[in-house]
């Protein structure tokens, strides 16, 4: 090898050799991309997934709080997409997270849009159409001697790798094993003349031993090495930067002035820092959000998009759930306040509870559980109006449950007075629906299409009353049924009925002598209630009769006979 490199700084002509292309100066895209007008204390933030399959609920939960807190201080939120793995990237998958932010209502002020058009100055947003971007601002770290080729093949790297574990070292491209750091320019010509294929590298100053102080917003302050590795920050041949490398460039052209991003990256943010360093660029703020977790056997761990369904957000799309029940499930597990905020403020526009840094979970990751999600959805629902429930279900049915659709669309008033009857069960504290999908089983017998005439008589066969005496009860009720009733007239008939079959007309007269009576009131109410819909377990039985109206009713009740 001729004699190494003195000042770092490669001749003219081999730079340009390795970036024969026509290339923005840095001076120019600082000009295109100059600093953004803001507002004291104003946040800009984003969400920069990677399309490579599915939209992750914890990519979900990282937009939410980034758009939050960027809009709560009037600053900016926009989505970049990261497509700079081009093995794992599939650009349908980028209309899966525009389409996802869109459902959970997470809106963007720049980048890309439902329409498939980008919007905003500071674009392109997606990091495959930023390649001139990169190589503008590689090849002056190159030009500075902050950077520099590495010809290594991919067998090479890999053996360092092996080499240094047979000797128990720390993996890398650092200190001897940085085979190109220091090359002469003669070796590296020859390698270009050869067309041997390179990446850039970043040459790194830092000392592994030296410790930086960094203050990270959510996990406060931390003590990380100084990087010492000369990490790849582009790949020459496809002319894509590596995620650290168009980190740094894309938030600082793009303004980012704080990045809230998963925590995975925390040990990389040394390194980060150091190319904000290279550039002479101010770094943002960072905070590194822990994953969502689950309980496995008796152990959390991160959720996973390989193992668990729940990982994909789309799942919570599909099943139902109403998109502000997940928004507001997903504000419970940012920050545990907000739930007290809800129950002092029931109608208020979860926009308005404030999220804070300081209020945001710190190290542990947020556990994720259905029976909460369950459960703020089911009150989400109960505060929803007939009409409000009727068109957001809706939406869910026709692409879900064209059936169920078909016959609310077609019995509009019907269905309407079936979710009032839920909502009547809201002063009792009762919430059946917390998704979509739980209406067929919820609601799905009031329809007659949907009606299943076999449940009653599976419900009724584990139940003591006998056939015969069954039938009478219900000639009985038919023979004096006012669907005009009030609700007091209605349960006077029946009790009568209960007295008259030796049933307890209140459940406590039952308690205090159960050996006088066959029952009490409400197991007569069960035999009309499971003949009218199926199940043991609905709203108010009047209520449901009022809404069935007469003709469902007896109809219903008759078919007594065959069950
Ligand atoms: N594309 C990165 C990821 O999916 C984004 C990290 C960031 O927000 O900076 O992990």
């Amino acid at each position: 090898m001729d004699p190494k490199q003195e000042n770092h700084i490669l001749p003219k002509d081999i730079i340009e050799k390795l970036f024969p292309y026509e290339l923005p100066t840095p001076e120019e895209l600082e000009k295109k991309y100059p600093p953004r007008y803001l507002q004291e204390g104003a946040m800009v933030t984003r969400v920069g997934p990677s399309p490579t399959g599915l939209m992750h609920i914890g990519g979900v939960y990282s937009a939410l709080i980034s758009e939050r807190l960027a809009h709560q201080t009037k600053g900016v939120f926009y989505l970049r997409i990261e497509d700079t793995d081009e093995l794992r990237s599939k650009a349908e998958t980028t209309e899966v997270i525009v389409k996802a932010l869109d459902h959970f209502d997470i809106p963007t002020d720049e980048g890309m849009t439902i329409s498939g058009e980008e919007k905003g100055k500071y674009g392109p947003y997606t990091q495959s159409a930023r390649k001139d971007i990169y190589r503008s601002m590689v090849r002056s770290l190159v030009e500075k001697g902050k950077a520099y080729p590495c010809f290594c093949t991919g067998e090479e790297t890999k053996a360092m790798g092996e080499e240094q574990m047979k000797q128990g070292l720390r993996p890398g491209y650092y200190g001897k094993w940085a085979k190109w750091r220091d090359a002469a320019p003669g070796d590296v010509s020859k390698e270009l003349e050869k067309g041997t294929p390179f990446v850039i590298r970043l040459r790194s100053e830092g000392n592994f031993e030296n410790k930086i102080k960094v203050h990270d917003l959510l996990k406060g302050d931390l003590e990380l090495s100084e990087n010492d590795i000369d990490k790849k920050i582009l790949t020459a041949s496809s002319g894509l930067p590596t995620y650290h490398l168009a980190h740094a460039v894309d938030d600082h052209f793009m303004g980012t002035t704080d990045v809230i991003r998963g925590d995975e990256w925390v040990s990389s943010v040394p390194l980060h820092l150091q190319l904000f360093d290279a550039f002479g660029w101010k770094a943002p703020r960072y905070g590194h959000l822990a994953p969502i977790q689950k309980m496995d056997g008796g152990s959390k761990r991160k959720i996973s998009k390989r193992k668990d369904p729940e990982a994909n957000a789309m799942l919570y799309k599909d099943q139902g759930y109403p998109p502000e029940a997940v928004v507001e499930y997903l504000l419970n597990l940012a920050n545990s306040a907000f739930e007290d905020w809800r129950k002092a403020n029931p109608k208020k526009d979860n926009r308005e509870f404030e999220l804070t840094l300081k209020g945001l979970s710190k190290s542990n990751g947020p556990l994720f559980d259905f029976v909460k999600l369950n459960d703020i959805s089911k009150d989400i629902v109960s505060r929803m109006s007939a009409d409000e429930i009727y068109e957001k279900s809706m939406v869910w049915a026709k692409e879900y449950d064209p059936k169920l659709a078909e016959e609310m669309e077609k019995n509009s008033d019907y269905t309407k007075s079936i979710f009032n009857i839920e909502r009547m069960g809201e002063a009792r504290g009762r919430k059946d629906i917390g998704k979509w999908a739980d209406m067929d089983s919820e609601i799905g017998y009031f329809f007659d299409p949907l009606f299943d005439e076999k449940k009653p008589a599976v419900a009724l066969s584990s139940y003591g009353v006998a056939k015969e005496e069954r039938e009478s009860i219900v000639g009985d009720f038919l023979e004096t049924y006012n669907e005009n009733d009030t609700k007091d007239e209605w349960f006077e008939k029946i009790k009568d009925i209960a007295r008259k079959f030796g049933y307890a007309e209140g459940a406590k007269q039952y308690k205090l002598e159960p050996e006088k009576y066959k029952g009490q009131v409400g197991d007569v109410a069960k035999i009309f209630r499971v003949l009218l819909t199926g199940k043991t377990n609905t709203p108010d039985l009047y209520s449901i009769m009022k809404v069935m109206g007469k003709e469902r009713v007896v109809r219903r009740l008759k078919d007594c006979d065959s069950v």
